[in-house]
């Protein structure tokens, strides 16, 4: 499948999963120096692949008749200081009420691993904006593959748009899971020792 094929491919699914409304969220894949992303303004399940943009890495559209996504900077400020090869932002119910309330996601499930542990989240500045891009830039420092956006949603990174995706479906997960635990108790997170023995046991399964 082609970069701006994958792009129609997960903008569907993200529509249908319900992890954006409208015209909210984007999506990008990077090859090389160029990067595919989702036009500005358009609802992701109605994307064409001619109808994505491709820029270089300083934003330059160089294919694509439509306007880049108003995140591209955040985009390529992204890929400027990661090894993330593909970027999923969304307006996702749980993530955007963890990004209201919260300045990070506690790590109360095993899972956050996949993610880097606690999810911060990163100070809010308008869409679009330079500001907003290293806000986001620095809630990733430390190795982190997602990142919540204050008063406005999420965002994750893989290696491809698939990794990306799963990250976003495990993000809205893990807030959900959050949420739900705080109107139920008080949550408990997990300590530094339980992470640790996690990362142990991940990286020495037991042998067959
Ligand atoms: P775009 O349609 O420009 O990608 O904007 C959607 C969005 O989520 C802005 O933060
Ligand atoms: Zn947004």
């Amino acid at each position: 499948m082609s970069l701006r094929e994958q792009l129609c491919e997960y903008g569907r699914r993200a529509v249908e999963l319900g992890l954006v409304i409208g015209t909210s969220g984007n999506l990008s894949v990077r090859e090389g120096d160029l990067v595919a992303v989702t036009p500005s303004g358009v609802a992701l399940d109605r994307l064409t692949p001619e109808s994505c943009p491709v820029v270089d890495l300083t934003g330059r559209r160089v294919e694509g008749e439509l306007r880049p996504s108003s995140e591209t900077p955040m985009h390529l400020a992204v890929y400027e200081t990661t090894d993330a090869r593909a970027i999923v932002h969304t307006h996702s119910v749980f993530g955007t009420v963890v990004a209201t309330t919260m300045t990070e996601l506690p790590p109360v499930h095993y899972n956050a691993l996949l993610l880097g542990g606690t999810v911060r989240v990163a100070e809010y500045a308008t869409y679009g904006t330079p500001e907003l891009a290293a806000n986001v830039r620095a809630a990733l420092e430390g190795g982190k593959r997602a990142a919540l956006m204050a008063n406005h949603g999420g965002m994750t990174l893989g290696a491809t748009l698939e990794e990306a995706f799963e990250a976003t479906r495990l993000l809205e997960w893990l807030c959900e899971v959050y949420v739900r635990a705080l109107g139920v108790g008080k949550p408990t997170v997990l300590t530094e020792d339980q992470l640790a023995a996690v990362v142990d046991r991940m990286l020495n399964p037991p042998p067959l």
